[in-house]
């Protein structure tokens, strides 16, 4: 079979070992069945650990990967014994050298070198920030061509570890649009010949590559925690973790019991949270995304505030929250800033405000009484350390290739077509 086959959730279609967004006939998303039914680490420094159940070849080199610790003063502070942090971000004391200082660096790692092992060209990508820098920083590392669409108000998350190579090409969308903006222009440069979409959470490479944190800290604790705390924006964090659990409960020696998802976003741009608190699987735009846009503005983390997250269709956000009688926690800016606060003094990093939110939805849950004093808890911090980076090296800006006034604007203004 060689080492995995992407099959489609829904017809189980077999797509073998290509880089493949979803099933031709239906849409569906696919998911990775590995040859390796149990977790066999390698040695390698980071996520490359993890080979077993990445759906790539060749084994990650890179230092960039998760870490799992025990935490005492945060834990101590909200009477937990065990709290278990994952943290993706630059902390080299604590042997966390993701430069990029988020998750989706652990996206982009395994997604660039399955689209290198397929033989295709260039990669495009719509980001907010965080996912942008991920990916244009392996770009710069691997070679590959990547086309970035972001929007005004990810410009300032744009910086490189490093000098940044020619094979990056950033294209900033004018002020007045939004990341749903961004996604747009994104899916009409994949469609020109030689490119190909990320495609999101269709993505099997992005999701099993976030799904690292899950296996980090089975391995770490020696089985699967009870609970799974992160902030989401597009719940792809959360379906990774719920996937990774799947396999980990196959392996056999992680326990049996999935994990609970307990994720959060932030108020008042909270689409996913509005619709599963009310139980419904449809996201309803009327209902859940009222004022999108005003809202969006509104939002403290801004990387937080997908408009179209794979909440409703097969193998998405709903079905993972269903399957692990999971819960969902609206947290406003004054929470998270708090938690911030709370979680820099005790643990001694940085955080993103991404997580900053899920901090605060920890503390949200031990107040409501959702999760005991001694359960077995794992916060996903999925971004963090930029400071004590800038004590290491000094970031770079990236520069714009263009302006994209509009979604719709000709794609030879960008680009050489
Ligand atoms: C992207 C991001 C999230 C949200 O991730 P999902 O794709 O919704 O799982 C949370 N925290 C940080 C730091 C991020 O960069
Ligand atoms: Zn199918």
């Amino acid at each position: 079979m060689g080492r995995f086959r992407l099959k489609c959730l829904k017809c189980g279609r077999d797509y073998g070992q290509t880089y493949r967004l979803g099933c031709d006939r239906d849409e569906a998303f696919l998911r990775a069945d590995y040859k390796e039914k149990q977790l066999k680490l390698r040695a390698q420094p980071g996520l490359g650990k993890f080979h077993s159940w990445l759906p790539i070849q060749e084994e990650l080199t890179t230092k960039a990967g998760p870490i799992t610790y025990k935490s005492e003063a945060f834990a101590k502070e909200l009477g937990l014994s065990k709290l278990y942090i994952g943290f993706s971000g630059y902390w080299p004391e604590k042997g966390a050298f993701i430069k990029t200082c988020s998750f989706k660096e652990l996206e982009a790692h395994p997604t660039i070198q399955l689209l290198k092992e397929s033989g295709r060209k260039a990669l495009v990508l719509a980001s907010a920030g965080n996912t942008g820098r991920a990916f244009a920083h392996v770009s710069t590392l691997t070679g590959t061509e990547v086309y970035i669409v972001v929007p005004d108000s990810g410009m300032s998350k744009m910086w490189l570890p490093e000098e940044p190579s020619k094979s990056v090409h950033l294209i900033q969308m004018a002020p007045g649009n939004d990341y749903a903006d961004a996604i747009k222009l994104a899916d009409r440069l994949a469609k020109l010949p030689g490119m190909v979409s990320e495609g999101g959470a269709r993505n099997v490479a992005r999701r099993d590559g976030m799904g690292t944190v899950m296996l980090d800290a089975a391995v770490t604790i020696g089985q699967m925690p009870d609970h799974y705390f992160q902030a989401v924006g597009s719940g792809t964090g959360g379906i990774s973790a719920w996937e990774a659990s799947l396999r980990l409960r196959e392996d056999g020696r992680f326990g049996t019991k999935l994990p609970k998802l307990q994720l959060a976003q932030n108020l008042p741009f909270a689409p996913m949270y509005r619709a599963w608190t009310a139980g419904r699987r449809e996201l309803v735009p009327e209902l859940d995304m009222m004022d999108a846009k005003k809202q969006i503005k509104e939002t403290y983390a801004t990387v937080l505030t997908n408009r179209t997250p794979p909440y409703s269709n097969i193998g998405g956000l709903y079905d993972a929250l269903s399957e692990t009688q999971g819960l969902m926690y609206g947290i406003t800016m004054k929470e998270a800033l708090k938690a911030k606060i709370l979680f820099e003094e005790l643990e001694g990093i940085d955080l993103l405000p991404a997580s900053a939110v899920g901090a605060a939805s920890l503390l949200k849950a031990v107040e409501l009484g959702s999760v005991k004093r001694d359960a077995c808890i794992l916060l996903n911090i999925a971004g963090g350390g930029v400071e004590r980076l800038k004590e290491d090296l000094t970031p770079r800006f990236l520069s714009p290739l263009a302006t994209a006034k509009t979604p719709e604007v000709p794609l030879e203004e960008l680009i050489e077509v």
